[in-house]
């Protein structure tokens, strides 16, 4: 692709949102570059599940079949590396990559996904995305009626464990540290018969990836099968923050939900996927994306109308 064309659409990150996006805005006939530098968060998994029609695919086939179904549009191309640096403004974005090609598109869509900040328990990475997950939607059916531990704290194992106890009852929860519940919270999970320690984790030992136990630094020993905790998460790039986009509460680009779909504060740029949504899953991700290349494609259009109207 010769460096200086005007495209429609930079499409930043190649996942089942930016993919979903491709797909749309290629069968608009809309020019996109996809540019992934393919470390997805999920390639420490085996199996994506709850996706309709592919439940239990390996991610990396569904990335294959993704970009199968996409090579049928020639106005979409895809490049093999990160972004690194954004300039211009609605219009006229210009994209650099790491190998110093630069890209430049009408609009910007951020499909950058999150990344896990190291695990800080040991044997956890050992685990994570054979037996320890962090989402059961994902992967709750696959560890159901086993004792799990969970890792989580606060508020959020509160909203936690009626939703993952729909999936297994022999819990056990660690807080790996102080557990910032009241009262009432602990009397409640004592209602329901959970354990519940606070000592932090000494180390999870397992085999073959399944786990087996977890040793807790005063000595506890809890056998188990599967785990799930809260991953830290950051934004898979800090460049949508640096473009001014607005950061939510939560963590994740802000974008309108029910109009434009996608759409940020700054005007051209559009966000879809895991970094735009609380709710992290394939089906959801793809779903964004196609919304997203919606709203980006009735925009490129109506500035292209409105333009040929005023040539006249
Ligand atoms: C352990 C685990 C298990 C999971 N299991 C399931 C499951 O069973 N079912 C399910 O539905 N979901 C599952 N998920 C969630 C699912 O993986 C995500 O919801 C989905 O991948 C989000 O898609 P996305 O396109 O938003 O981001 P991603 O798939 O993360 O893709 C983002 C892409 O953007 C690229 N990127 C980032 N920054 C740049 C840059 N500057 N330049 C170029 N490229 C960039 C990344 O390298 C990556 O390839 C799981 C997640 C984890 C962590």
């Amino acid at each position: 692709m010769a460096n200086k064309e005007l495209l429609d659409v930079i499409i930043i990150g190649g996942g089942p949102a930016g993919l979903s996006a491709a797909l749309v805005l290629g069968r608009a006939r809309k020019r996109v570059v996809v540019i992934d530098e393919g470390k997805p968060r999920n390639a420490v998994t085996q199996e994506a599940h709850g996706f309709l029609t592919r439940d239990g695919i390996r991610p990396s086939e569904l990335r294959r079949l993704a970009m199968e179904d996409i090579s049928r549009y020639p106005s979409v191309s895809f490049v093999r590396h990160a972004v690194t640096g954004i300039t211009g403004a609605d219009g006229h974005f210009q994209a650099s990559t790491s190998e110093g090609e630069v890209l430049a598109a009408k609009k910007l869509l951020f499909a950058v996904g999150m990344k896990d900040r190291p695990l800080d328990i040991p044997g956890l990475a050992e685990v994570y995305g054979k037996s320890a997950f962090v989402c059961p939607y994902c992967d709750g059916w696959e560890l159901r009626d086993e004792p799990l531990v969970i890792i989580n704290s606060g508020p959020e194992l509160m909203h936690f464990a009626p939703i993952i106890s729909g999936w297994s009852n022999r819990l056990t929860f660690c807080t790996h540290g102080p557990d910032g519940l009241t009262d009432e919270q602990r009397e409640e999970l004592g209602r329901h018969q959970i354990p519940l320690h606070t000592s932090p984790i000494r180390a999870i030992d397992s085999r073959d990836g399944i786990v087996q136990q977890v040793l807790l630094e005063d000595g506890t020993v809890i056998p188990c099968r599967g785990i799930f905790f809260k991953p830290d998460l950051v934004p898979g790039s800090d460049l949508p923050q640096q473009l001014g986009c607005e950061i939510s509460d939560t963590g994740v680009v802000a974008v309108d939900m029910l109009g434009m779909v996608g759409a940020t504060n700054v005007p051209g740029i559009y966000s879809a996927g895991d970094i735009a949504s609380r709710m992290h899953q394939a089906i959801a991700a793809a779903s964004m994306g196609s919304l997203t290349a919606a709203s980006i494609n009735s925009q490129l259009n109506l500035e292209a109308w409105q333009s040929q109207g005023t040539s006249q």
